[in-house]
């Protein structure tokens, strides 16, 4: 249908040759796999490496770190590309670094970062954000894990729930309550986003216990809760200064919040491409469903909600690119930039499993993986009430 047509408004030469090697690499080595990877609950932790070597992981990054630098638009064409594969899973656990690794690269000392940033780009090591807990993610300044200062250590207690590679991960970016009066066992936690910072915890660390968490979609991505008892963290593995974290997670946020905007347009995407081919091929009453005017019309308007959806995306990404408006213009942007593609992607989903049909209900088909993970997309990294929230007050609602 739409097929990825260029945006050269957007998307340089190099952008194009990117975007055909990651295609080439994910039509090779994920699609042919996905469905097993999904009903397996996991995948090879070997494309880590694979994923590293064809040059994605590290995009964005700086090279002192074995980054490459590049604009945003070489990472929106590499999650456009493996999200045509139509597995969210394989998504989110892949790019878990995404989200774990901006704040240690924006405020961690150098020795931090130098530990934890090559290992994971070259995709030896997996590492996790750790922000949500049992009682509540959207409420980030309500959390209550703790970090008490011993010496030259943090002692960490507390759970964290839904975490992404959160059973794989060697690395983990957690947020913590520091504020030294309220912070340690026994004491009150104190509320507020001021005590807060964020602390890498090593996957081995004693007293850390992960367990694995079922769920509706994303099969093949590891979703953990985890629990942290009297975890002894070294002070070096503080990430900026004690007291700063809440303003590192927002800002973390943000490009978390593009980024599943476009991978969410691209999940509607795979399901109108996989709702075209069935509907040019299925024959019912003698005609082809794509010649029945209903069926057509359907089509039409997943395509749109895509192409719009995208749009808005894309003008964001440039904003950001180029700090093009006031800061809260571009927050308010972002939260309904998710929205808007999340909804497209749900809207698309359920259009798509309608004209597959009853096969649309089986498992295997894009539609009906993309069908069960179209909520994590409209709940994880600020749900759809929260981003409508933020966004009315960035605009002064
Ligand atoms: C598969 C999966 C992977 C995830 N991966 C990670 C990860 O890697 N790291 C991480 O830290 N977290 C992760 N999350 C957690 C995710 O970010 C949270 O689920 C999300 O932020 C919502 O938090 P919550 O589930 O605690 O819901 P709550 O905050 O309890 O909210 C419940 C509902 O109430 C609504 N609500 C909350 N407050 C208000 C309000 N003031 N007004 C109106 N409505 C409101 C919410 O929109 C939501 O619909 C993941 C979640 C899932 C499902």
């Amino acid at each position: 249908m739409f097929d990825l047509p260029p945006r050269p408004e957007y998307f340089s030469a190099d952008h194009e040759a990117f975007r055909a090697a990651v295609r080439r690499f994910v039509d090779a080595e994920i699609a042919p796999h996905v469905h097993a990877w999904d009903e397996a609950g996991t995948f090879p932790r070997a494309l880590y490496r694979r994923a590293a070597e064809v040059g994605i992981t590290a995009i964005g990054y700086p090279e002192a770190l074995g980054g490459t630098p590049a604009d945003v638009f070489f990472s929106i064409a590499a999650a456009e590309e493996i999200a045509r594969a139509g597995c969210g899973g394989v998504q989110a656990s892949l790019g878990s670094h995404g989200i774990a690794l901006p704040p240690v690269v924006a405020h961690g000392s150098t020795a931090l970062q130098q530990r934890v940033v090559p290992p994971v780009l070259r995709g030896e090591k997996i590492a996790a954000l750790c922000i949500t807990e049992p009682g509540g993610g959207s409420d980030v300044a309500a959390l209550k894990t703790t970090a008490r200062r011993d010496g030259d250590h943090y002692v960490v207690n507390g759970e964290k729930t839904f975490i992404t590679s959160g059973l794989r991960a060697d690395f983990l970016t957690v947020a913590v309550r520091t504020d030294p009066a309220n912070g340690g066992p026994g004491g009150l936690p104190n509320k507020g986003p001021a005590g807060l910072s964020l602390l890498v915890i090593d996957g081995d660390t004693p007293g850390l216990q992960r367990t694995e968490l079922k769920k509706m979609g994303w099969w093949s991505s590891d979703t953990a809760h985890l629990s942290f008892t009297d975890c002894r963290v070294p002070v070096e593995n503080r990430v900026g200064a004690e007291g700063d974290g809440f303003k590192a997670i927002m800002h973390n946020f943000n490009h978390e919040r593009l980024m599943m905007a476009a991978m969410a347009c691209s999940y509607g995407e795979a399901c109108t491409q996989e709702a075209l081919d069935w509907a040019r091929q299925r024959k019912t009453f003698g005609a082809a469903l794509s010649e029945r005017q209903v069926i057509r019309h359907k089509l039409v308007d997943m395509a749109a909600r895509v192409e719009a959806a995208r749009a808005v995306v894309y003008d964001l990404a440039h904003r950001l690119e180029h700090g093009l408006g006031d800061r809260n213009a571009l927050v308010a942007r972002t939260c309904m930039a998710k929205v808007l593609a999340t909804q497209a992607m749900q809207f698309c989903a359920d259009a798509a499993v309608q004209i597959l049909g009853g096969m649309g209900y089986m498992r295997g088909t894009r539609s009906e993986r993309l069908y069960r993970e179209a909520k994590v997309m409209m709940i994880g990294g600020g749900s759809e009430e929260i981003m409508k929230d933020l966004a009315a007050r960035q605009l002064g609602v």
